[in-house]
């Protein structure tokens, strides 16, 4: 068995898109990046990397590398996942925590679940998404940022 943790934070500006677990959430800010600032996938794939100790999302597919640009961010979730199986890992499960202060995402989890389970070729109860605000809280509480943390087992 191996464990892995990932963290990700993207600043939030209006007029910019939300997208958090492959799901495009309707929202008056969204993130500000170089892919399609997907901070939830980004997370995940970062845990993956670090229970296979392959290194970091950066590492893999550089913000300077214009290929990149505006990524939808399931590519780089689907390529990680297919390196881990490479090396004759199994995924056994994912639990991610969303720290997003507005809107609530409560109503949005099934959808980025089965969204996240499809892309990581997974059943939907190996994925789990939680969401939280910050309490108003520092910047992610003010809604100047989103927040991840995820945490991935594998054997
Ligand atoms: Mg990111």
């Amino acid at each position: 068995m191996r464990i892995g943790t990932g963290y990700d934070i993207h600043r939030l500006e209006k007029g910019e898109p939300l997208l958090l677990g492959g799901v495009k959430i309707p929202s008056e800010k969204g993130s500000v990046a170089h892919s399609d600032g997907d901070a939830l996938l980004h997370a995940i794939t970062d845990a993956l990397l670090g229970a296979a100790a392959l290194g970091d999302i950066g590492q893999h597919f550089p913000d300077t590398d214009p290929q990149y640009k505006g990524k939808d961010s399931r590519y780089f979730l689907k390529e990680v996942c297919a390196l881990i199986r490479e090396k004759k890992y199994e995924i056994k499960n994912v639990d991610a925590t969303v720290i997003l202060q507005s809107p609530k995402l409560a109503e949005h989890i099934p959808a980025i679940r089965r969204t996240i389970a499809l892309c990581m070729e997974l059943d939907v109860d190996q994925v789990s998404v939680k969401a939280k605000t910050n309490e108003k809280l520092d910047a992610t509480g003010l809604g100047e940022g989103v927040m991840v943390q995820a945490v991935v087992l594998l054997s």
